[in-house]
C-alpha cells in the first residue's frame, strides 16, 4: 500500500501533468491544538474533475482533507472538456447561475458562455482554490472496496495501464449523468459504416468538417440535438434531418426576440408548474390546462417522427 506522497508522485510521473501534488513528509500529520498532540489528516478521493468534482474538491481541501482528483479523462471540465465539446455548445442558464456562488464569471462573458468558456472559467476556479494541483489526469478509478466499518475506502486507480491501490478515508463520486456516451446498437449500422457512413455521439463532434456536404441524421431532440442540426446547417451539410421518440417544447434564449426566457423560466409561477413527485387531482387538472406552459409535461410521448431542416 502506497503513501499519498508517494501515489501522487508514481501517478505523476506518468501524466505530465503541470500540477503533481508536493506533499511535504509531514504534510499528513495536522497540528490538533491540544497539547500540540498531531493526528492524521483524513483523505478524500473525488472521482471526476468536472463542476461537481472541482467543488467537492474545493470544499474538502478547505476542510482540511488530503484530497485526491481522479479524472479519467486528458483535461478537467467533465462535459465542458474541449475534447468533448461540439463547436458552437453554449450554456442553457444564464451566466450568473451557472457559476459558483464565490467565484463569477467573467464581466466579459456572455449572457450565456459558450463551452470553451465556461471550460477557462473552472480552470480558473480550479487554479484559484488550489485544486489543479491535487487533479489527477488519465486516471481511471476502477474499484471501490468497502474497508472495515468505518476505515473508509480501498479505491483501485489505473493511469496508463498502472493500475495503483490506495486507502481513502471518504470517497466522492462526481462520475457525471452525461460523462458516458450512451452508444445505440440500431440493426444495419455495421453495414451503414462499411458503406462509408459514419456515426458519431454529440460527444464526438468536434468540427464542422464532419458535415461539411453530407447528408446529416440527427437521432434526438435534446438540447445536443437541436444544436448539432444548427450547427450541421451552418457547416453546410447537404440535407439534415431530425428523427426523435418524443417532442419537446423549445424555448428560446429571448422571448419575441425581447425577452430573456430567464424572467420567465427562473421564476415562482414556473416553479410551480414543474410536476412535483406525487400531484394532486386538483394539480394534474391545472398542469393539464396550463400546457405547454407545464414544465414537467412538455416531453408527448409518441410515435418516432421527423422534421427536415
Ligand atoms: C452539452 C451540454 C450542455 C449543458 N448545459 C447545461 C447548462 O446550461 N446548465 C446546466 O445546469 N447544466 C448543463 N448541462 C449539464 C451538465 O452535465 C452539468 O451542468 C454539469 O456540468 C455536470 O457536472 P458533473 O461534474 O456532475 O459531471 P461531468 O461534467 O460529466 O463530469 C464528470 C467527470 O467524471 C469523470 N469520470 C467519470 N467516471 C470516472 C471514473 N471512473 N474515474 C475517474 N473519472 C471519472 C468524467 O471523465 C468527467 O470528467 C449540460 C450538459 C451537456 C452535455
Amino acid at each position: 500500500m502506497q503513501t499519498m506522497k508517494q501515489l501522487s508522485k508514481s501517478i505523476g510521473m506518468t501524466l505530465n501533468h503541470e500540477a503533481v501534488e508536493a506533499v511535504e513528509p509531514d504534510a499528513s500529520m495536522v497540528d490538533t491544538g491540544v497539547g500540540n498532540r498531531l493526528r492524521r489528516r483524513r483523505s478524500a478521493c473525488i472521482i471526476g474533475a468536472g463542476v461537481s468534482g472541482l467543488v467537492a474538491a474545493k470544499v474538502f481541501l478547505s476542510s482540511g482533507y488530503e484530497v485526491f482528483v481522479a479524472e479519467k479523462g486528458p483535461e478537467i471540465g467533465g462535459v465542458w472538456a474541449p475534447s468533448k465539446s461540439y463547436p458552437g455548445v453554449r450554456t442553457q442558464t444564464p451566466r450568473d447561475l451557472y457559476c459558483f456562488t464565490d467565484f463569477p464569471m467573467p464581466d466579459s462573458y456572455p449572457e450565456w458562455p459558450t463551452g470553451h468558456q465556461v471550460y477557462q472559467y473552472l480552470c480558473n476556479y480550479a487554479r484559484h482554490f488550489g485544486v489543479m494541483p491535487k487533479i489527477h489526469l488519465n486516471t481511471d478509478v476502477r474499484r471501490l472496496s468497502r474497508l472495515k466499518a468505518g476505515d473508509g475506502w480501498e479505491v483501485e486507480l489505473s493511469n496508463g495501464g498502472n493500475v495503483h491501490v490506495h486507502n481513502f478515508d471518504v470517497v466522492v463520486i462526481c462520475s457525471g449523468r452525461f460523462s458516458s456516451p450512451k452508444r445505440l446498437a440500431l440493426p444495419g449500422s455495421e453495414d451503414f459504416k462499411a458503406a462509408g457512413g459514419v456515426i458519431v455521439h454529440s460527444s464526438e463532434y468536434l468540427s464542422n468538417d464532419q458535415a461539411k456536404g453530407k447528408d446529416v441524421v440527427v437521432l434526438g431532440y435534446s438540447k445536443s440535438a437541436t444544436d448539432l442540426a444548427m450547427e450541421a446547417l451552418a457547416a453546410k451539410a447537404r440535407s439534415v434531418t431530425v428523427i426523435y421518440r418524443e417532442a419537446t417544447w423549445k424555448l428560446p434564449y429571448f422571448f419575441g426576440n425581447l425577452v430573456n426566457f430567464k424572467n420567465i423560466l427562473y421564476c415562482r409561477a414556473s416553479e410551480a408548474m414543474f410536476m412535483p413527485w406525487s400531484p394532486s387531482a386538483v394539480g394534474r387538472f391545472l398542469r393539464k390546462l396550463f400546457a405547454p406552459f407545464n414544465l414537467g409535461e412538455l416531453a408527448r410521448p409518441g410515435g418516432a417522427s421527423r422534421v427536415a431542416v
